[in-house]
């Protein structure tokens, strides 16, 4: 069985307008282009298609996410808010979030491709997925448009998955440079989902992805965050990996495991100061494989969110779907030895001593587990 992919040329037709990366209109700066633009994306799959990795890949069909789908993460307020902009030109729906013309389509097109993907893999049609898809999702909360994000994507999936597909337990792993809050957020009471978020240690939202957020209710125990210092490297991501998160999986047992992937931990990311490689994001992807191999049957869905550096971005991708597909292109990464250079790519004690906080919740996991 293949990798599936999804991507629609839609996607990239998101127009976020001309800001000063992240910056609006209205502030003393020269407008240039919004952060969240096309290009890196379409540069992606434009590397997949060059490294003849594309035609190997199995396209998935996106289709638009119905309002139920939408509903089961987000208020009917927040979807008719949305709904109502789709005809404007650069309005902000919500904190940091462009809309231009045609952006609610497209955004329903984004959660529903997700979405597809999800279904494809459970229903085995792929071994596993990547949904390439745009808007990203892993900000937008319950009510509110944020960083970039319309509806949460891969929440709006993990829903679909427990609530219309019946699984039992599912599992998110995070590794977008900034907190996943907005799958926290969506499942924070609800012990079916295990929500892990990696990310950089108060870097967006702001005081957002503590270790001492892990849940409520029912939910309590079933988020995990690790925010690492600026500046961790391919040593901290795989640390966390071997010590945090394949551990939690491992007790977790999760039916599906859904990856929101943003390559914005990519050393040279104008949004993120961490300094993750290609090669590193093909090891955690290799330690996702097998893991997700081990414990339900290969089922992983990855969802793109953020990576704002147009040249590395595609590599990045590049190797992940490589593991994903098991299939070796022979592309070389222009960009590794530079970033193998930048020092500090080790383990470092200060980053050690958050690795070993979220040990802690680790345990707390177990014993939860336990006694459901
Ligand atoms: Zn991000």
């Amino acid at each position: 069985m293949a990798t599936g992919l999804v991507f629609h040329e839609i996607y990239m037709w998101h127009n976020t307008g001309n800001f000063a990366g992240p910056i609006p209109f209205g502030y003393p700066v020269q407008p240039y282009e919004h952060a969240e633009n096309p290009e890196t994306k379409r540069r992606f799959r434009n590397l997949l298609d060059a490294s003849r990795l594309l035609k190997q890949l199995t396209p998935i069909e996106a289709r638009p996410a119905t309002d139920t789908e939408i509903l089961r993460v987000h208020t009917r307020g927040h979807l008719e808010k949305i709904r109502s902009l789709k005809d404007q030109i650069g309005v902000d729906a919500g904190i940091f979030t462009p809309m231009g013309r045609g952006s609610f389509d497209i955004a329903l097109l984004s959660a529903g491709g997700v979405v597809a993907a999800a279904d494809a893999v459970l229903d085995g049609v792929v071994k596993n997925a990547y949904a390439l898809v745009r808007p990203p999702g892993h900000h937008a909360m319950p009510d509110l448009a944020m960083g970039f994000c319309l509806f949460g994507n891969a929440a709006i999936s993990g829903r679909h998955l427990l609530d219309v597909r019946k699984l039992e337990r599912i599992a998110f792993v995070d590794w977008d440079v900034h907190h996943g809050n907005g799958t926290q957020a969506a499942f924070w009471e609800e012990p079916r989902a295990l929500t892990i978020s990696i990310h950089q240690d108060n870097c967006f939202p702001p005081n957002s992805g503590h270790l001492s957020e892990n849940g409520m209710g029912k939910g309590e125990g079933f988020n995990i965050n690790i925010p690492l210092p600026p500046g961790s490297g391919v040593g901290a991501y795989e640390a966390t990996f071997d010590r945090v998160i394949l551990p939690a999986l491992g007790i977790y047992k999760p039916d599906m495991i859904i990856v929101p992937s943003g390559f914005d931990a990519g050393a040279h990311d104008p949004l993120g100061r961490q300094m993750m490689t290609s090669e590193g994001y093909r090891s955690l992807t290799r330690k996702l494989v097998s893991t997700a191999e081990a414990l339900c049957g290969g089922r992983l869905v990855l969802c793109h969110e953020g990576g704002y550096n147009a040249p590395t971005v595609p590599f990045f991708g590049l190797a992940v779907i490589e593991e994903l597909s098991g299939i070796r292109t022979g592309v070389v990464d222009p960009f590794l030895e530079l970033m193998n250079g930048l020092g500090y790519q080790a383990l470092q004690p200060h980053q050690d001593a958050v690795i070993r906080k979220a040990e802690e919740l680790v345990r707390k996991l177990e014993s939860k587990v336990r006694h459901v």
